[in-house]
């Protein structure tokens, strides 16, 4: 089901466990701001979610609140952890779901990693 995003942060949710390390991941990277790790339901060769150290639902939230250290740390772990991927020349997609239309699912921000392959069309044919 998807989220409303304008929700306070649930301590709870399942991202925030894994950050915690109360349920097991697939870590691809982690630093001071950002910890990715694989989709345990991938969509592509390459399936991997970065998610921010802080207590942020969504894209929204995030933009609105953070520190800049915090955005300038997060996007830099995207861009990393696409480069360790191998992803660059091939080329990849990032991609962000906010709230109900976006089809958020889990409520801490991520940003999904997705290549491997040649990734179709942007977005399903209305
Ligand atoms: P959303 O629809 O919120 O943008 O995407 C949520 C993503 O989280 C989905 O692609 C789903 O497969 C992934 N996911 C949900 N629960 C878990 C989990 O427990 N572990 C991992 N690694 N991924 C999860």
């Amino acid at each position: 089901m998807p989220i409303d995003a304008t929700l306070p942060y649930d301590d709870d949710n399942i991202f925030a466990k894994i950050l915690r390390g109360e349920i097991p991941s697939n870590t691809v990277y982690e630093d001071d701001f950002a910890f990715a790790f694989e989709d345990i339901n991938p969509q592509a060769e390459v399936h991997a979610l970065v998610i921010p150290k802080g207590r942020y639902v969504s894209w929204d939230d995030f933009s609105a609140k953070a520190s800049d250290a915090e955005i300038g740390g997060f996007v830099r772990a995207v861009g990393e952890v696409a480069r360790a991927k191998g992803l660059v020349e091939p080329g990849y997609r990032l991609l962000a779901n906010i709230g109900a239309h976006g089809g958020q699912e889990v409520p801490h921000l991520h940003v999904h990693i997705f290549g491997g392959q040649p990734l179709g069309p942007m977005i399903l044919n209305r």
